[in-house]
């Protein structure tokens, strides 16, 4: 009993590391304003703990630039299975600490 129940703790462990893997190649998003591709690893999906997300949509802010495109946001809403469902893009940004 004790080891079926280890077996499937290691299972379930399996199955979200793997996942995770998969998250971090995953294309989650394209910004619209300089169709950069947003992959998982690029929101650094592994440091997300989920336990600690009050509320989902998860908003995550992407700021970002290129050789023809001045620095912006891109904001992604985020849901618990890391699929964007909305984006929003700032041009107006400041970080103040
Ligand atoms: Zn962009």
């Amino acid at each position: 009993m004790k080891f079926l129940i280890i077996l499937k703790n290691l299972n379930y462990s399996l199955i979200m590391s793997n996942s995770r893997t998969f998250l971090m190649k995953k294309l989650i998003a394209i910004c619209p304003v300089c169709k950069k591709q947003i992959y998982g690893r690029d929101i650094d999906i592994n440091h997300i703990d989920t336990k600690k997300i009050r509320s989902w949509p998860l908003r995550y802010v992407h700021c970002h630039s290129d050789d023809n495109t001045p620095l912006h946001a891109l904001t992604m809403y985020i849901d618990a299975n890391f699929s964007v469902r909305g984006r929003e893009v700032s041009d107006f940004i400041k970080i103040q600490k």
